[in-house]
C-alpha cells in the first residue's frame, strides 16, 4: 500500500538533496516521478528543485489554489506515476495536504513531502501541521547546531546578523538569512 511520508527538518539539512536522490532511484528503475515545489520559492528560477550540492530537476509549481489531487490524477491517466515528491511542503494548505492523502488512498501512489517543521518564531507552518497530523510516516532529517547538538529550530537574521523576532512567516526577496540551531541556542539568541 502506498503511504504519505513527511520528511521534516530545519534549514540546510539536505532536504532537496534527499528528494532528488529518491526521485532518481525511482527513475533508475524505469518508474515515473512527479516533482513539485512551491511557487513561492523562486531561488533557482521557475519550476526547479536544486540542491546545495549542485544537482537539480525540473518541477511543477504549486500555489495556494492548486488542486493537487486533480492535477496528479490527470497526469496519472496520461502516464502512470509511481511516486510524487513535494519540496517546500510547509507551504501546502490544509486542503492540499488532504488532497495528497487522497492521492495515496484513492490512486495508490506514494507521496513524499519534504519541508520545514517550524518557522523562525518556532511555530508550525500550515502544511507541516497537517502533515504531522495525517502522514503515515514521519522522518526527521537531522542537521546540527554550531554547538554540535541537533538543530531543530530556525533563526531569521537581518543583514547585521541579529536575530529577528517579528515579521511575516514567509518573506520573499528579503536580505535575511537563516540559521539552524538547537533549542537552547534558539532561546538564547531570540530573547524577544
Ligand atoms: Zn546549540
Amino acid at each position: 500500500m502506498a503511504k504519505l511520508y513527511f520528511y521534516y527538518s530545519s534549514m540546510n539539512a539536505g532536504k532537496s538533496t534527499t528528494l532528488l536522490q529518491s526521485s532518481y532511484n525511482y527513475q533508475e528503475r524505469g518508474m515515473n516521478t512527479l516533482v513539485y515545489t512551491a511557487a513561492i520559492d523562486d531561488r533557482y528560477g521557475i519550476g526547479k528543485v536544486a540542491s546545495r550540492i549542485g544537482i537539480s530537476q525540473e518541477a511543477q509549481l504549486f500555489h495556494e489554489k492548486s488542486d493537487l489531487f486533480n492535477e496528479i490524477q490527470q497526469q496519472h491517466q496520461n502516464q502512470a506515476l509511481h511516486c510524487i515528491l513535494i519540496d517546500e511542503c510547509q507551504f501546502l494548505t490544509k486542503t492540499q495536504v488532504y488532497q495528497l492523502t487522497e492521492v495515496v488512498d484513492k490512486l495508490n501512489i506514494p507521496v513524499l513531502c519534504y519541508g520545514l517543521r517550524t518557522d523562525f518564531q518556532a511555530e508550525l507552518f500550515e502544511g507541516s501541521r497537517y502533515l504531522l497530523a495525517w502522514a503515515d510516516q514521519l522522518e526527521e532529517l537531522k542537521t546540527i547546531c554550531y554547538c554540535g547538538k541537533k538543530a531543530n529550530f530556525v533563526i531569521r537574521m537581518n543583514e547585521k546578523g541579529e536575530a529577528v523576532c517579528d515579521g511575516e512567516q514567509i518573506q520573499i526577496g528579503g536580505n535575511d538569512t537563516y540559521l539552524s540551531v538547537c533549542r537552547q541556542h534558539y532561546k538564547e539568541k531570540t530573547k524577544c
